[in-house]
């Protein structure tokens, strides 16, 4: 059970009551509040999906980061491969503003 606000007379009543106990108006709260909890739910939602794809770019742009670390130990002292991991992890941390 919650309160919600009288469309006419702005009282706090229960959201269980079908008029308003202080002027009597007709209490069309409940499908309102059934719009917030879908809106809610669809924020959620939202917000899961979000931050699943960005968790997934994050460790694949950190896994490639990780790989150019590997060949700059199988190639020590190549340009090409040390520049490329210098500009990976630039990236990953303008991006993510931390190490990777
Ligand atoms: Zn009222």
């Amino acid at each position: 059970m919650a309160l919600i606000e009288c469309h006419e007379c702005k009282r706090e009543i229960s959201d269980q009551a079908k008029v308003c106990p202080g002027c009597g108006a007709k209490v069309r709260g409940e499908p309102k509040s059934y719009a917030w909890l879908w809106t809610i739910l669809i924020l959620l939602a939202g917000f899961v999906w979000y931050s699943t794809v960005t968790t997934k770019e994050q460790r694949q742009d950190q896994m490639a980061y990780e790989l150019c670390l590997q060949d700059m130990k199988k190639f020590p002292g190549n340009p090409i491969v040390a520049g490329t991991c210098t500009m990976l992890r630039d990236k990953y941390k303008a991006k993510y503003h931390r190490e990777p």
